[in-house]
Protein backbone atom coordinates (compact mmCIF):
# COMPACT_ATOMS: atom_id res chain seq x y z
CA UNK A 1 0.00 0.00 0.00
CA UNK A 2 1.93 2.94 -1.08
CA UNK A 3 2.19 5.79 1.85
CA UNK A 4 0.51 9.22 1.49
CA UNK A 5 2.87 11.56 2.49
CA UNK A 6 0.18 14.48 3.78
CA UNK A 7 3.31 16.67 4.40
CA UNK A 8 2.60 20.38 4.18
CA UNK A 9 4.91 20.06 0.66
CA UNK A 10 3.07 17.10 -0.31
CA UNK A 11 -0.47 18.98 -0.17
CA UNK A 12 1.17 22.28 -1.69
CA UNK A 13 2.45 19.53 -4.45
CA UNK A 14 -0.67 18.49 -4.98
CA UNK A 15 -2.61 21.97 -5.04
CA UNK A 16 0.50 22.62 -8.31
CA UNK A 17 -1.88 20.09 -10.54
CA UNK A 18 -4.74 21.63 -10.96
CA UNK A 19 -6.74 21.55 -14.10
CA UNK A 20 -9.83 23.32 -12.67
CA UNK A 21 -11.16 26.51 -14.48
CA UNK A 22 -11.24 29.70 -12.63
CA UNK A 23 -12.25 33.12 -13.74
CA UNK A 24 -13.70 36.54 -14.46
CA UNK A 25 -10.73 36.56 -16.51
CA UNK A 26 -11.31 33.59 -18.47
CA UNK A 27 -10.98 34.65 -21.96
CA UNK A 28 -13.65 35.88 -24.20
CA UNK A 29 -16.39 33.74 -26.17
CA UNK A 30 -15.27 30.74 -23.58
CA UNK A 31 -18.01 29.33 -22.80
CA UNK A 32 -18.47 28.22 -18.55
CA UNK A 33 -19.17 25.05 -18.43
CA UNK A 34 -19.89 22.60 -15.71
CA UNK A 35 -16.90 21.15 -14.30
CA UNK A 36 -16.03 18.38 -16.53
CA UNK A 37 -12.72 16.85 -14.47
CA UNK A 38 -10.56 14.64 -16.55
CA UNK A 39 -9.16 11.99 -14.81
CA UNK A 40 -8.62 13.65 -11.40
CA UNK A 41 -6.32 10.81 -9.82
CA UNK A 42 -4.67 11.43 -13.33
CA UNK A 43 -4.00 15.25 -12.58
CA UNK A 44 -3.31 14.63 -9.15
CA UNK A 45 -0.65 11.95 -9.81
CA UNK A 46 1.06 14.02 -12.66
CA UNK A 47 1.35 17.04 -10.43
CA UNK A 48 2.84 15.42 -7.95
CA UNK A 49 5.17 13.51 -10.08
CA UNK A 50 6.32 17.19 -11.60
CA UNK A 51 7.03 17.58 -7.98
CA UNK A 52 9.55 15.40 -7.82
CA UNK A 53 7.37 13.46 -5.19
CA UNK A 54 6.18 10.78 -7.47
CA UNK A 55 8.33 7.98 -6.16
CA UNK A 56 6.10 7.75 -3.14
CA UNK A 57 2.94 8.97 -5.16
CA UNK A 58 3.84 7.10 -8.36
CA UNK A 59 0.00 4.64 -7.53
CA UNK A 60 -1.73 7.85 -8.72
CA UNK A 61 0.15 7.73 -12.39
CA UNK A 62 -0.31 3.41 -12.46
CA UNK A 63 -3.72 3.84 -11.94
CA UNK A 64 -4.95 6.24 -14.02
CA UNK A 65 -8.92 6.30 -13.73
CA UNK A 66 -11.74 7.29 -16.33
CA UNK A 67 -12.66 11.05 -16.25
CA UNK A 68 -15.53 11.51 -14.06
CA UNK A 69 -18.13 13.95 -13.66
CA UNK A 70 -19.09 15.60 -10.76
CA UNK A 71 -21.69 14.10 -9.69
CA UNK A 72 -19.50 10.70 -9.59
CA UNK A 73 -17.50 9.71 -5.91
CA UNK A 74 -14.02 10.53 -6.64
CA UNK A 75 -12.23 9.45 -3.05
CA UNK A 76 -8.77 10.37 -4.11
CA UNK A 77 -10.28 14.02 -4.78
CA UNK A 78 -12.92 13.94 -2.37
CA UNK A 79 -11.33 12.75 0.32
CA UNK A 80 -7.67 14.79 -0.18
CA UNK A 81 -6.48 15.93 2.96
CA UNK A 82 -5.50 19.18 1.54
CA UNK A 83 -8.12 21.89 -0.63
CA UNK A 84 -8.99 21.30 -3.91
CA UNK A 85 -11.70 22.99 -6.14
CA UNK A 86 -12.18 22.73 -10.00
CA UNK A 87 -13.74 26.39 -10.93
CA UNK A 88 -14.80 27.65 -14.12
CA UNK A 89 -14.13 30.86 -15.72
CA UNK A 90 -17.04 32.28 -13.87
CA UNK A 91 -15.14 31.53 -10.87
CA UNK A 92 -18.08 28.84 -10.14
CA UNK A 93 -17.16 26.17 -8.33
CA UNK A 94 -18.10 22.89 -10.20
CA UNK A 95 -16.98 20.57 -7.62
CA UNK A 96 -14.61 20.87 -4.43
CA UNK A 97 -13.16 18.43 -2.29
CA UNK A 98 -14.50 18.47 1.63
CA UNK A 99 -10.84 20.02 2.65
CA UNK A 100 -11.93 22.93 0.51
CA UNK A 101 -15.29 23.41 2.41
CA UNK A 102 -13.76 22.82 5.48
CA UNK A 103 -10.89 24.83 4.85
CA UNK A 104 -14.05 28.23 3.85
CA UNK A 105 -15.89 26.95 6.75
CA UNK A 106 -19.20 25.89 4.24
CA UNK A 107 -20.81 22.83 4.15
CA UNK A 108 -20.24 22.00 0.72
CA UNK A 109 -18.26 25.00 -1.44
CA UNK A 110 -19.75 23.04 -4.66
CA UNK A 111 -21.39 25.16 -6.93
CA UNK A 112 -20.69 28.61 -4.75
CA UNK A 113 -18.49 31.59 -6.36
CA UNK A 114 -15.23 31.07 -5.44
CA UNK A 115 -13.72 34.57 -5.32
CA UNK A 116 -16.80 35.06 -2.50
CA UNK A 117 -14.10 33.98 -0.25
CA UNK A 118 -10.83 35.96 -1.26
CA UNK A 119 -9.76 38.87 0.53
CA UNK A 120 -11.08 42.20 -1.14
CA UNK A 121 -7.48 43.36 -1.47
CA UNK A 122 -5.65 39.62 -3.27
CA UNK A 123 -8.95 39.86 -5.60
CA UNK A 124 -7.36 41.12 -8.87
CA UNK A 125 -4.08 39.62 -8.01
CA UNK A 126 -6.24 36.07 -7.50
CA UNK A 127 -7.93 36.46 -10.68
CA UNK A 128 -4.66 37.51 -12.72
CA UNK A 129 -3.70 34.32 -12.07
CA UNK A 130 -6.24 32.19 -13.01
CA UNK A 131 -6.50 34.47 -16.07
CA UNK A 132 -3.15 33.13 -16.84
CA UNK A 133 -3.91 29.61 -16.90
CA UNK A 134 -7.51 30.25 -18.69
CA UNK A 135 -5.77 32.59 -21.24
CA UNK A 136 -3.39 29.54 -22.48
CA UNK A 137 -0.32 32.01 -21.32
CA UNK A 138 0.89 29.29 -18.58
CA UNK A 139 -0.26 25.79 -17.63
CA UNK A 140 -0.24 26.65 -13.97
CA UNK A 141 0.47 29.45 -12.16
CA UNK A 142 0.64 29.74 -7.94
CA UNK A 143 0.59 32.53 -5.22
CA UNK A 144 -0.01 33.00 -1.50
CA UNK A 145 -3.19 34.98 -0.67
CA UNK A 146 -5.84 35.37 1.90
CA UNK A 147 -8.93 34.41 2.42
CA UNK A 148 -12.02 35.00 4.65
CA UNK A 149 -13.75 32.08 5.58
CA UNK A 150 -17.68 32.38 6.14
CA UNK A 151 -17.23 33.03 9.98
CA UNK A 152 -15.31 35.79 8.93
CA UNK A 153 -11.80 34.41 10.00
CA UNK A 154 -9.11 35.54 8.23
CA UNK A 155 -6.49 32.55 6.77
CA UNK A 156 -3.88 32.15 4.51
CA UNK A 157 -3.31 29.84 1.83
CA UNK A 158 -0.62 29.17 -0.85
CA UNK A 159 -2.97 28.65 -3.62
CA UNK A 160 -2.23 27.36 -7.21
CA UNK A 161 -3.99 27.02 -10.65
CA UNK A 162 -3.25 24.16 -12.79
CA UNK A 163 -4.96 23.73 -16.33
CA UNK A 164 -7.48 20.82 -16.74
CA UNK A 165 -7.74 18.83 -19.98
CA UNK A 166 -5.88 19.40 -23.43
CA UNK A 167 -7.27 22.51 -24.65
CA UNK A 168 -4.93 25.71 -25.00
CA UNK A 169 -7.03 27.55 -23.11
CA UNK A 170 -8.91 25.40 -20.92
CA UNK A 171 -12.80 25.52 -19.95
CA UNK A 172 -11.76 24.46 -16.26
CA UNK A 173 -8.47 24.85 -13.99
CA UNK A 174 -7.93 23.17 -10.70
CA UNK A 175 -7.60 25.05 -7.38
CA UNK A 176 -5.45 23.61 -4.88
CA UNK A 177 -4.87 25.49 -1.62
CA UNK A 178 -2.21 25.04 1.09
CA UNK A 179 -3.59 26.23 4.42
CA UNK A 180 -0.13 28.28 5.43
CA UNK A 181 -2.32 30.48 8.27
CA UNK A 182 -0.14 28.82 11.26
CA UNK A 183 3.17 29.83 9.10
CA UNK A 184 1.96 32.90 7.87
CA UNK A 185 1.02 33.98 11.44
CA UNK A 186 3.69 32.68 13.15
CA UNK A 187 6.14 34.66 10.76
CA UNK A 188 4.19 37.70 11.62
CA UNK A 189 4.66 37.18 15.37
CA UNK A 190 8.41 36.83 14.38
CA UNK A 191 8.33 40.25 13.23
CA UNK A 192 6.20 41.39 15.77
CA UNK A 193 8.34 40.48 18.19
CA UNK A 194 11.74 41.45 15.73
CA UNK A 195 10.02 45.12 16.21
CA UNK A 196 9.39 44.75 19.61
CA UNK A 197 12.81 43.80 20.84
CA UNK A 198 14.00 46.73 18.35
CA UNK A 199 12.12 48.88 20.46
CA UNK A 200 13.05 47.08 23.42
CA UNK A 201 16.59 47.79 22.50
CA UNK A 202 15.80 51.45 21.94
CA UNK A 203 14.21 51.90 25.27
CA UNK A 204 17.23 50.33 26.88
CA UNK A 205 20.38 51.51 24.58
CA UNK A 206 18.70 54.51 22.83
CA UNK A 207 19.34 57.67 24.83
CA UNK A 208 22.55 57.25 27.53
CA UNK A 209 21.09 60.44 28.82
CA UNK A 210 18.01 59.73 29.84
CA UNK A 211 17.52 58.22 33.32
CA UNK A 212 16.20 55.03 34.54
CA UNK A 213 12.82 56.22 35.35
CA UNK A 214 12.19 57.53 32.05
CA UNK A 215 13.58 54.27 30.43
CA UNK A 216 11.25 52.65 32.69
CA UNK A 217 8.28 54.46 31.38
CA UNK A 218 8.98 54.35 27.87
CA UNK A 219 9.04 50.62 28.38
CA UNK A 220 5.61 50.74 30.38
CA UNK A 221 4.73 52.37 27.24
CA UNK A 222 6.10 50.10 24.81
CA UNK A 223 4.82 47.21 25.89
CA UNK A 224 0.91 48.60 25.71
CA UNK A 225 1.31 49.36 22.50
CA UNK A 226 2.87 45.78 21.43
CA UNK A 227 0.85 43.44 23.68
CA UNK A 228 -2.37 45.62 23.44
CA UNK A 229 -3.22 45.73 26.84
CA UNK A 230 -4.01 49.71 28.03
CA UNK A 231 -2.58 49.42 31.79
CA UNK A 232 1.39 48.75 32.35
CA UNK A 233 2.53 48.77 35.68
CA UNK A 234 5.72 47.88 37.70
CA UNK A 235 5.12 47.29 40.52
CA UNK A 236 6.99 46.16 44.28
CA UNK A 237 6.32 44.02 46.63
CA UNK A 238 6.13 45.20 50.50
CA UNK A 239 5.57 42.68 53.08
CA UNK A 240 2.03 41.34 51.77
CA UNK A 241 1.38 44.62 50.19
CA UNK A 242 1.84 45.41 46.27
CA UNK A 243 2.98 49.20 45.64
CA UNK A 244 2.81 50.62 42.70
CA UNK A 245 6.26 52.50 41.50
CA UNK A 246 5.18 52.58 37.31
CA UNK A 247 2.03 53.41 35.87
CA UNK A 248 1.47 53.41 32.15
CA UNK A 249 -2.47 54.18 32.34
CA UNK A 250 -5.40 56.30 31.00
CA UNK A 251 -7.33 54.63 33.82
CA UNK A 252 -6.72 57.11 37.14
CA UNK A 253 -7.56 54.67 39.78
CA UNK A 254 -4.27 53.14 39.25
CA UNK A 255 -1.08 55.97 39.98
CA UNK A 256 2.09 55.74 40.98
CA UNK A 257 3.18 55.18 44.56
CA UNK A 258 -0.21 53.54 45.50
CA UNK A 259 -0.18 50.25 47.56
CA UNK A 260 -2.38 47.54 47.28
CA UNK A 261 -2.93 44.91 49.78
CA UNK A 262 -2.04 41.46 47.58
CA UNK A 263 -5.02 39.23 49.59
CA UNK A 264 -7.10 41.54 47.48
CA UNK A 265 -8.35 39.94 44.59
CA UNK A 266 -11.58 41.03 44.01
CA UNK A 267 -11.94 44.91 43.41
CA UNK A 268 -11.43 45.90 39.30
CA UNK A 269 -8.18 47.65 40.47
CA UNK A 270 -6.97 44.53 42.01
CA UNK A 271 -8.05 42.56 38.83
CA UNK A 272 -5.86 45.44 36.30
CA UNK A 273 -3.23 44.83 38.38
CA UNK A 274 -3.18 41.12 38.41
CA UNK A 275 -2.69 40.71 41.94
CA UNK A 276 -4.38 37.18 42.04
CA UNK A 277 -2.26 36.24 39.20
CA UNK A 278 0.71 37.09 41.39
CA UNK A 279 3.07 34.43 43.10
CA UNK A 280 2.21 34.84 46.57
CA UNK A 281 4.61 32.15 48.44
CA UNK A 282 7.42 30.04 47.29
CA UNK A 283 10.16 30.34 44.84
CA UNK A 284 9.13 32.80 42.71
CA UNK A 285 10.85 31.50 39.41
CA UNK A 286 8.25 28.84 39.62
CA UNK A 287 5.78 31.47 38.26
CA UNK A 288 8.22 33.26 35.45
CA UNK A 289 5.34 34.07 33.45
CA UNK A 290 1.38 34.67 34.02
CA UNK A 291 -0.89 35.17 30.57
CA UNK A 292 -4.27 35.49 30.87
CA UNK A 293 -6.48 36.03 27.87
CA UNK A 294 -9.88 35.73 28.94
CA UNK A 295 -11.64 38.24 31.19
CA UNK A 296 -9.25 40.68 32.60
CA UNK A 297 -6.29 39.91 30.54
CA UNK A 298 -3.39 40.14 31.88
CA UNK A 299 0.18 39.41 31.27
CA UNK A 300 2.90 39.80 33.93
CA UNK A 301 6.20 38.60 34.86
CA UNK A 302 8.31 38.80 37.65
CA UNK A 303 11.53 41.00 37.95
CA UNK A 304 14.19 39.59 40.35
CA UNK A 305 17.08 42.18 42.02
CA UNK A 306 20.06 40.60 43.26
CA UNK A 307 18.42 36.92 43.05
CA UNK A 308 15.40 37.71 44.68
CA UNK A 309 11.75 38.62 44.14
CA UNK A 310 11.61 42.15 43.87
CA UNK A 311 8.16 42.94 42.07
CA UNK A 312 5.89 42.58 38.95
CA UNK A 313 5.83 44.40 35.52
CA UNK A 314 2.69 43.27 34.39
CA UNK A 315 0.54 44.67 31.00
CA UNK A 316 -3.55 43.96 31.34
CA UNK A 317 -6.75 45.30 30.55
CA UNK A 318 -10.31 45.41 31.77
CA UNK A 319 -11.57 43.28 28.53
CA UNK A 320 -9.84 39.80 27.19
CA UNK A 321 -8.23 39.81 23.90
CA UNK A 322 -9.37 39.31 20.74
CA UNK A 323 -6.45 37.54 19.90
CA UNK A 324 -4.63 35.61 22.82
CA UNK A 325 -1.18 36.31 23.68
CA UNK A 326 1.16 34.10 22.51
CA UNK A 327 4.52 32.66 23.33
CA UNK A 328 6.87 35.49 21.65
CA UNK A 329 4.89 37.84 23.99
CA UNK A 330 5.58 36.17 27.21
CA UNK A 331 9.90 36.00 26.03
CA UNK A 332 9.32 39.52 25.61
CA UNK A 333 8.05 40.26 28.77
CA UNK A 334 10.94 37.76 30.33
CA UNK A 335 13.38 40.32 28.62
CA UNK A 336 11.92 43.08 29.72
CA UNK A 337 11.47 42.21 32.78
CA UNK A 338 15.08 40.82 33.23
CA UNK A 339 16.20 43.68 31.66
CA UNK A 340 14.63 45.89 34.60
CA UNK A 341 15.65 44.20 37.19
CA UNK A 342 19.24 44.54 35.97
CA UNK A 343 18.58 48.21 35.89
CA UNK A 344 17.40 48.48 39.13
CA UNK A 345 20.03 46.37 40.55
CA UNK A 346 22.75 48.73 38.59
CA UNK A 347 20.87 52.00 39.95
CA UNK A 348 20.72 50.81 43.86
CA UNK A 349 24.64 49.76 43.47
CA UNK A 350 25.31 53.52 41.83
CA UNK A 351 22.95 54.92 44.62
CA UNK A 352 24.90 52.63 46.98
CA UNK A 353 28.38 53.75 45.86
CA UNK A 354 26.88 57.49 45.44
CA UNK A 355 26.43 57.35 48.97
CA UNK A 356 29.97 55.38 49.99
CA UNK A 357 31.54 58.27 48.07
CA UNK A 358 30.09 60.76 50.02
CA UNK A 359 30.53 59.50 52.88
CA UNK A 360 34.48 58.63 51.54
CA UNK A 361 33.71 63.01 50.76
CA UNK A 362 33.16 63.96 54.03
CA UNK A 363 35.79 61.76 55.79
CA UNK A 364 38.11 63.49 54.06
CA UNK A 365 36.83 66.70 54.69
CA UNK A 366 36.32 65.71 58.38
CA UNK A 367 40.27 64.74 58.38
CA UNK A 368 41.23 68.05 56.27
CA UNK A 369 39.74 69.76 59.47
CA UNK A 370 40.69 67.89 61.88
CA UNK A 371 44.78 68.22 59.49
CA UNK A 372 44.29 71.80 59.58
CA UNK A 373 42.25 73.21 62.37
CA UNK A 374 42.72 73.62 65.72
CA UNK A 375 39.72 72.20 67.56
CA UNK A 376 39.73 74.36 70.40
CA UNK A 377 38.96 77.64 68.82
CA UNK A 378 38.25 76.69 65.50
CA UNK A 379 40.82 78.61 63.81
CA UNK A 380 43.73 77.34 61.16
CA UNK A 381 46.11 75.15 63.01
CA UNK A 382 50.63 75.86 63.26
CA UNK A 383 50.53 73.51 60.30
CA UNK A 384 48.24 75.28 57.77
CA UNK A 385 49.92 78.19 58.84
CA UNK A 386 52.97 76.78 58.04
CA UNK A 387 51.96 75.66 54.38
CA UNK A 388 49.92 79.04 53.67
CA UNK A 389 53.20 81.21 54.85
CA UNK A 390 55.21 79.04 52.61
CA UNK A 391 52.97 79.64 49.38
CA UNK A 392 52.67 83.24 50.24
CA UNK A 393 56.32 83.81 50.13
CA UNK A 394 56.98 82.28 47.52
CA UNK A 395 54.28 84.05 45.50
CA UNK A 396 55.55 87.38 47.10
CA UNK A 397 58.94 86.53 46.05
CA UNK A 398 57.97 85.63 42.41
CA UNK A 399 55.98 88.48 41.62
CA UNK A 400 57.62 90.88 43.83
CA UNK A 401 54.48 91.75 46.16
CA UNK A 402 54.29 93.17 49.69
CA UNK A 403 53.58 90.77 52.20
CA UNK A 404 53.46 91.09 56.30
CA UNK A 405 52.98 89.08 59.54
CA UNK A 406 51.48 89.81 62.64
CA UNK A 407 52.44 87.74 65.74
CA UNK A 408 50.10 88.31 68.94
CA UNK A 409 50.53 86.96 72.32
CA UNK A 410 47.52 86.98 75.14
CA UNK A 411 49.23 89.28 77.67
CA UNK A 412 49.41 87.81 81.40
CA UNK A 413 48.06 84.68 80.58
CA UNK A 414 49.61 82.59 82.89
CA UNK A 415 47.97 84.65 85.64
CA UNK A 416 44.74 84.31 84.16
CA UNK A 417 44.79 80.21 84.22
CA UNK A 418 45.96 80.89 87.54
CA UNK A 419 43.49 83.57 89.35
CA UNK A 420 40.02 81.78 86.63
CA UNK A 421 41.06 78.11 85.94
CA UNK A 422 41.96 76.38 82.72
CA UNK A 423 38.55 75.86 81.69
CA UNK A 424 37.91 79.93 81.85
CA UNK A 425 41.30 80.68 80.37
CA UNK A 426 40.03 77.93 77.27
CA UNK A 427 37.06 80.71 76.95
CA UNK A 428 39.26 83.57 76.90
CA UNK A 429 41.26 81.97 73.65
CA UNK A 430 37.94 81.22 71.84
CA UNK A 431 36.81 84.89 72.59
CA UNK A 432 39.93 86.19 71.32
CA UNK A 433 39.83 84.08 68.20
CA UNK A 434 36.41 84.22 67.20
CA UNK A 435 37.07 88.42 67.86
CA UNK A 436 39.90 88.07 65.46
CA UNK A 437 38.26 86.08 62.53
CA UNK A 438 35.50 88.49 62.29
CA UNK A 439 37.78 91.73 62.00
CA UNK A 440 39.93 90.09 59.05
CA UNK A 441 39.24 89.98 55.52
CA UNK A 442 39.00 86.89 54.03
CA UNK A 443 42.48 87.28 52.09
CA UNK A 444 43.79 87.32 55.06
CA UNK A 445 44.68 84.19 57.30
CA UNK A 446 44.49 83.80 60.42
CA UNK A 447 46.04 80.94 62.65
CA UNK A 448 46.45 79.77 66.03
CA UNK A 449 50.19 79.61 66.36
CA UNK A 450 50.31 78.12 69.49
CA UNK A 451 49.12 78.16 73.07
CA UNK A 452 47.89 82.09 73.89
CA UNK A 453 49.61 82.51 70.18
CA UNK A 454 48.02 83.87 67.29
CA UNK A 455 49.33 84.47 64.16
CA UNK A 456 47.76 86.97 60.59
CA UNK A 457 49.20 86.45 57.41
CA UNK A 458 48.93 89.24 55.18
CA UNK A 459 49.24 89.27 51.74
CA UNK A 460 50.00 92.30 49.50
CA UNK A 461 50.03 94.11 52.80
CA UNK A 462 52.76 96.53 53.42
CA UNK A 463 54.53 97.41 56.75
CA UNK A 464 52.15 100.71 57.42
CA UNK A 465 48.86 98.59 56.57
CA UNK A 466 50.02 95.95 58.41
CA UNK A 467 50.52 97.86 61.55
CA UNK A 468 47.32 99.72 61.04
CA UNK A 469 44.96 96.62 61.04
CA UNK A 470 47.05 95.03 64.22
CA UNK A 471 46.28 97.99 66.13
CA UNK A 472 42.79 97.94 64.91
CA UNK A 473 42.94 93.91 65.86
CA UNK A 474 44.68 94.81 69.57
CA UNK A 475 41.64 97.26 69.99
CA UNK A 476 39.30 94.75 69.53
CA UNK A 477 40.50 92.86 72.31
CA UNK A 478 41.08 95.39 74.24
CA UNK A 479 37.61 96.96 73.59
CA UNK A 480 36.07 93.70 74.40
CA UNK A 481 33.67 93.08 76.72
CA UNK A 482 35.42 90.09 79.31
CA UNK A 483 33.92 88.31 82.14
CA UNK A 484 36.99 88.15 84.42
CA UNK A 485 39.05 90.68 83.88
CA UNK A 486 40.22 92.69 81.47
CA UNK A 487 42.17 90.85 78.20
CA UNK A 488 45.04 92.92 75.97
CA UNK A 489 47.41 91.56 73.68
CA UNK A 490 50.69 92.10 72.54
CA UNK A 491 51.75 92.48 68.91
CA UNK A 492 54.54 92.11 66.70
CA UNK A 493 54.93 92.61 62.87
CA UNK A 494 57.26 92.00 60.17
CA UNK A 495 56.88 92.67 56.43
CA UNK A 496 59.04 90.99 53.53
CA UNK A 497 62.37 92.99 53.19
CA UNK A 498 65.55 92.63 51.23
CA UNK A 499 67.54 91.21 54.20
CA UNK A 500 64.98 88.52 55.25
CA UNK A 501 65.59 85.48 53.22
CA UNK A 502 62.88 83.14 53.92
CA UNK A 503 59.53 82.54 55.61
CA UNK A 504 61.27 81.61 58.86
CA UNK A 505 63.46 84.65 59.17
CA UNK A 506 59.95 86.60 58.95
CA UNK A 507 57.93 84.69 61.82
CA UNK A 508 61.55 85.18 63.85
CA UNK A 509 60.94 89.11 62.70
CA UNK A 510 57.64 88.89 64.11
CA UNK A 511 58.63 87.22 67.44
CA UNK A 512 61.59 89.84 67.97
CA UNK A 513 58.68 92.66 67.09
CA UNK A 514 56.32 90.84 69.74
CA UNK A 515 59.22 90.58 72.46
CA UNK A 516 59.64 94.53 71.84
CA UNK A 517 56.00 95.50 72.61
CA UNK A 518 55.86 93.01 75.88
CA UNK A 519 59.15 94.32 76.88
CA UNK A 520 57.74 98.01 75.93
CA UNK A 521 55.47 97.36 78.39
CA UNK A 522 52.73 94.96 76.53
CA UNK A 523 48.36 95.81 74.99
CA UNK A 524 50.87 97.18 72.10
CA UNK A 525 51.54 96.87 68.80
CA UNK A 526 55.77 96.70 67.29
CA UNK A 527 56.96 96.68 63.75
CA UNK A 528 60.59 94.91 63.39
CA UNK A 529 61.82 97.53 61.67
CA UNK A 530 61.60 99.81 65.11
CA UNK A 531 63.08 97.32 67.07
CA UNK A 532 66.59 98.55 67.97
CA UNK A 533 69.10 96.12 66.52
CA UNK A 534 70.81 95.48 69.95
CA UNK A 535 67.52 93.93 70.82
CA UNK A 536 67.44 92.00 67.80
P1 LIG B 1 53.16 87.38 78.70
O1 LIG B 1 52.35 88.57 78.90
O2 LIG B 1 54.62 87.60 78.87
O3 LIG B 1 52.84 86.67 77.46
O4 LIG B 1 52.82 86.43 79.91
P2 LIG B 1 52.06 85.12 79.79
O5 LIG B 1 51.68 84.66 81.14
O6 LIG B 1 50.90 85.18 78.82
O7 LIG B 1 53.14 84.18 79.17
P3 LIG B 1 53.54 82.70 79.40
O8 LIG B 1 54.14 82.21 78.14
O9 LIG B 1 54.34 82.63 80.62
O10 LIG B 1 52.23 81.95 79.68
C1 LIG B 1 51.41 81.50 78.66
C2 LIG B 1 50.34 80.71 79.29
O11 LIG B 1 49.29 80.35 78.39
C3 LIG B 1 50.89 79.46 79.87
C4 LIG B 1 49.83 78.41 79.56
O12 LIG B 1 49.30 77.76 80.66
C5 LIG B 1 48.73 79.17 78.89
N1 LIG B 1 48.14 78.41 77.85
C6 LIG B 1 48.73 77.95 76.73
N2 LIG B 1 47.81 77.25 76.00
C7 LIG B 1 46.63 77.28 76.68
C8 LIG B 1 45.36 76.74 76.46
O13 LIG B 1 45.08 76.08 75.46
N3 LIG B 1 44.39 76.99 77.39
C9 LIG B 1 44.63 77.69 78.48
N4 LIG B 1 43.65 77.90 79.33
N5 LIG B 1 45.85 78.21 78.74
C10 LIG B 1 46.85 78.00 77.87
MG1 LIG C 1 53.14 83.22 75.03
MG1 LIG D 1 51.33 85.63 76.87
Amino acid sequence: MPRLPFSPSFILSAALLATVPCGAQAKKGTTPRAAAPTSLPLLIGAALGGLALGGALGFALRKPAAPKTSGEADPLFDDAPFPLALIDSNEKIGRANSAFSHFVGVQNATGQVFSQWLHPDDLARVRALCSEVFSGSSAQSSGENRFFRADGALVHAALSIRKQGQKREPDTVLLGLQDVTARVEAQNELSGARTAIGALYEVIAGDKSRDLDAKIKSLLAMGCGRFELPVGVLGRFAGEDFETLFVQSADRRIRPALTFARADTDSSEARLLGLSQLPTRGNWRDFPIVAVNAGHAYLGAPVAVEGELFGMLSFSGLEARPKPLGDESGALLQLMAQWVGGEIEREEARRALETQQLALVEANQKLEMLATHDPLTGAKNRRAFNDKLAEEWSRAVRYGTPLSLVLMDVDKFKSYNDTFGHPAGDEVLKKVARTLMAAVRTTDFFARYGGEEFVLVLPNTDADGAMILADRLRQKIEGASWKERAVTASMGVASLTGDIKDAAALTQAADDALYQSKKNGRNRVTHVRDVPRVAV
